[in-house]
């Protein structure tokens, strides 16, 4: 069948679109097949998804079913940041992908206020990536019994989740939940380099496997929404997921006035009025102005997956001026990352990774630090602005 003869038929509706892939091994063939096709459904014109430079074929395997071409989002940098990590100890032009006007501009001046004051610390605390089934019991009783059989396997069940990677490392189940006849028991696992959603749930199922020989209980979902992923959830906040980090900084008084354009005592006081009473007052979960703003950006510029970006907006910011100096820290319980696997295969992902010197093996706890110092200084730079009520004003030139 030629290209004409497989447009007409999938706008007759005689074929499905995934079906195009038997007609050529071409995937770039395929795709543009596919994109015409779409341009005369929606009687548009795809020119600007058409350009591109990503390998379709690679892309195919793993990250994209029927695709069409690919999306462009501007790319900025901010920087240098300097940074007093234990694995990243150096100063970093952080790529951010991004289309809303002056946030890459105010992330810079952040950058440029801790890079002046010696640099922020930061620090990966916990690494662990989770995946919690629901198993359906009989009653308690038989509840019961399947706590206890994970708690009493622990070895067997680490080295059967462990034969399916040799990478992903089974730390613990915990914390094991009942409620009525169904289980929840949180599996964290290391995962190296990867963010390690795929690995932990093909390592879980062989667990599940052998519970269901030895004692016949069936899980009703892999994922039980006790994980959490791509959802807010406090279990995250406290129990931590992906990486958890932690970053601070103390700011001399010169530079809280010559970079930031105000005090620490009133940036102390938006961080309370509005990150912690604010938030509290709206039963928020997240006590910051706008971790997701910061994470997102990077997450598009260096392949991450874009749904964990509402896990990453979970954290608390806390600022108290110091005899005029500021004291400024972050705190991010979630945050999904990885330098291998996933979307950070795809060539514009992997330069960014590269910008930061963290692509590849043995990277992701430098990544991570990177991205709390990155946040830190998008987070001062915008409670500087309000607290120096510059917000407008940056807005109005910048954005439009
Ligand atoms: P992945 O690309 O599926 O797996 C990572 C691969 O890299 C594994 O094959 C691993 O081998 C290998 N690897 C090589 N060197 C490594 C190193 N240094 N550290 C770690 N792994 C290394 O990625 P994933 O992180 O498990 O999963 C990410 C993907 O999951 C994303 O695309 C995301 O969108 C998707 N996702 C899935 C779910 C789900 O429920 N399945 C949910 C959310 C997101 P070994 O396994 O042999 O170690």
């Amino acid at each position: 069948m030629d290209k004409k003869e497989i447009i007409d038929k999938l706008l007759a509706g005689e074929m499905k679109l995934y079906q195009i892939d038997k007609y050529t091994e071409n995937a770039t063939e395929a795709l543009e097949i596919r994109r015409e096709f779409i341009e005369k459904y929606a009687g548009t014109n795809l020119e600007h998804m058409a350009n591109y430079s990503l390998d379709m074929n690679t892309a195919m395997q793993k990250n994209i079913e029927n695709p069409i071409g690919t999306v462009q989002i501007p790319i900025g940098v901010a920087g240098p940041l300097k940074i007093n990590g234990e694995y990243a100890n150096d100063e970093f032009f952080v790529p951010l992908a991004t289309s809303e006007g002056a946030l890459v501009a105010s992330i810079n001046r952040g950058c440029s206020a801790i890079s002046n004051a010696g640099g922020v610390n930061a620090r990966v605390i916990d690494d662990k990536m989770t995946r919690a089934p629901v198993l359906k019991c009989e009653s308690v009783i038989q509840a019961v019994e399947v706590k206890k059989f994970f708690e009493n396997n622990f070895d067997e069940l680490k080295s059967i989740a462990e034969s399916t990677t040799s990478h992903g490392k089974l730390l613990k189940i915990d914390p094991i939940i009942i409620v009525g006849n169904y289980v929840y028991p949180r599996f964290c696992y290391s995962t190296g380099d990867s963010m390690g959603m795929n690995m932990v749930t093909i390592a879980t199922e062989k667990i599940l496997e052998k519970l269901h020989e030895e004692t016949g209980v069936l899980a009703i979902a892999l994922s039980g929404n006790l994980c959490v992923d791509k959802k807010p959830a406090a279990i995250n906040i406290v129990e931590g997921r992906g990486k958890t980090v932690v970053a601070d900084i103390l700011i001399p008084e010169e530079i809280v006035k010559s970079k930031l354009k105000t005090t620490a005592k009133a940036i102390e006081e938006v961080n309370i009025a509005k990150n912690l009473v604010g938030s509290a007052a709206a039963g928020s979960m997240a006590f910051n102005a706008h971790y997701a703003n910061i994470i997102g950006a990077i997450f598009l510029a260096t392949g991450q997956d874009a749904a964990h970006v509402v896990e990453g907006s979970l954290g608390i910011t806390t600022a108290e001026d110091h005899d005029g100096d500021l004291y400024f820290s972050v705190n991010l319980p979630d945050l999904p990352v990885a330098t291998i696997g996933g979307g950070t295969r795809l060539e514009t992902a992997s330069e960014g990774l590269s910008i930061l010197g963290a692509k590849g093996t043995g990277n992701v706890n430098k990544f991570a630090e990177i991205v709390v110092s990155a946040v830190l200084a998008g987070e001062l730079s915008l409670i500087g602005a309000l607290a120096a009520g510059h917000l407008a004003k940056a807005h109005k030139e910048l954005g439009r």
